[in-house]
C-alpha cells in the first residue's frame, strides 16, 4: 500500500507533546488505524516542502521483530509537517501511573518488572542495530488493555537530537550525568544513557513522582545529577530485587552501569518471567485513564 496523507481520516486526539500532536487516523483503503504524530517542519532543518506519499513497506520496521517496540509504518511529509505513523496503543505510562496514585491503588512490583523487562528488551534490540533511544521516559512507554508494554519514539529522538531539530531541548530530567560531565565516560555518550533514563523512570513510576521534581531550574537539576548521589528507592517500601535493579541502572559512571544483558538476567526480571501481567488490574486503571480528557 501507498498511504497518501489525504486518504487519512482524522479520529480523536491521543496526546499532545512538546513538538506537536498525536492523532488517531483511519486509512480506508488498507482498513488500518494509525497513531499519527505530526511534527511541524519549522522545527526541522533541511526538510523540503513537497508533499510526499508513503510506502507502507518502509524499511524501518523494527517493531515487527521486537515485541516491545511500537510498530512503525513509515513517515510522510505533508502540509508543512512530518507525519509519523505507528500502531495505536491505549495509553502511556505517565498517565497510567498518575492514575494509580490518584486512585490510591498499589503500584505492583509485577507490573514494574514487566515495564523494566519491556524497556530493556527494546534497548537490547536497538543496540543490536547500533541504535540508542535517547528519550526513555514514562510518556514514551505505551501500554494497552492486553497488557502489552511498548517503547515508542525511537528514531525520532535520533534525528531530533542530531542538531537537526533546532529547538530541541531534550527531556533534561532523565538525562544521565555523562551528558553533563563528559569526563565520566570513556567511549562517549552511549546506550548506557538510556539505562540511566530507565532507572529514573522506574523510580518515578514506583513512587509516583520524579526523583528530581524539586530541583529548582535547569542549573539546580544539573547540580543534583552530577554532584549528588544517584536517587534510590526506599528499601523499606520495595523489594531488595527492585531496589538493586534501579541502583544498577543509576550508577553515575556509565562504564560501571549495568548493560542490557546484565539487566535481562537480573533477579527482578527473572522472578516474574513466568507470571503474566495482571490484566484485571490494568483494565481497572485503564478504564479510569480513559475517562480523562486527553488534552488536559
Ligand atoms: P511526550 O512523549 O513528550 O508526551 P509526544 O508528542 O511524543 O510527547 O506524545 C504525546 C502523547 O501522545 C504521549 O504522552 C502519549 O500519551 C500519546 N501517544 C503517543 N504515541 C501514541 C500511540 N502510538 N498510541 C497512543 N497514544 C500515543
Ligand atoms: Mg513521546
Amino acid at each position: 500500500y501507498v498511504v497518501n496523507f489525504n486518504e487519512l481520516e482524522r479520529g480523536d486526539l491521543l496526546g499532545r507533546g512538546q513538538f506537536g500532536t498525536v492523532t488517531r487516523m483511519f486509512h480506508k483503503p488498507s482498513n488500518m488505524t494509525f497513531a499519527v504524530k505530526m511534527i511541524n517542519d519549522d522545527l526541522m532543518e533541511g526538510s523540503d516542502s513537497q508533499n510526499q506519499a508513503m510506502d507502507l513497506k518502509a524499511p524501518l520496521k523494527m517493531g515487527d521483530k521486537c515485541p516491545s517496540l511500537i510498530r512503525f509504518f513509515g513517515a510522510i511529509h505533508a502540509e508543512s509537517a512530518f507525519w509519523i505513523l505507528t500502531e495505536v496503543m491505549d495509553t502511556s505510562l505517565d498517565r497510567f501511573y498518575s492514575k494509580i496514585f490518584a486512585l490510591e491503588m498499589k503500584m505492583t512490583e509485577l507490573f514494574l518488572s514487566k515495564v523494566a523487562h519491556a524497556v530493556v528488551a527494546a534497548l537490547d534490540y536497538m543496540k543490536q542495530l547500533h541504535m540508542m533511544h535517547r528519550d526513555i521516559k514514562p510518556s514514551n512507554i505505551l501500554l494497552n488493555y492486553t497488557g502489552e508494554i511498548k517503547v515508542c519514539d525511537f528514531g525520532i529522538s535520533g534525528f531530533t537530537t542530531n542538531s537537526v531539530c533546532k529547538t530541541f531541548k531534550g527531556c533534561q530530567r532523565y538525562m544521565p550525568p555523562e551528558k553533563i560531565d563528559p569526563s565520566l565516560t570513556g567511549e562517549g555518550y552511549s546506550i548506557k544513557a538510556d539505562i540511566w533514563s530507565l532507572g529514573i523512570s522506574l523510580i518515578e513510576i514506583a513512587t509516583g513522582h520524579h526523583p528530581f521534581k524539586d530541583s529548582p531550574g535547569l542549573l539546580g537539576l544539573i547540580k543534583v545529577i552530577v554532584s549528588k548521589d544517584p536517587p534510590k528507592l526506599d528499601e523499606t517500601k520495595f523489594s531488595p530485587e527492585l531496589c538493586e535493579f534501579a541502583n544498577k541502572c543509576l550508577v553515575k559512571m556509565p562504564d560501571n552501569r549495568a548493560s542490557c544483558s546484565e539487566l535481562l538476567d537480573h533477579e527482578f526480571i527473572k522472578k516474574y518471567l513466568e507470571i503474566p501481567n495482571d490484566l484485571e488490574y490494568i483494565k481497572k486503571v485503564m478504564d479510569e485513564v480513559k475517562k480523562d480528557k486527553v488534552d488536559s
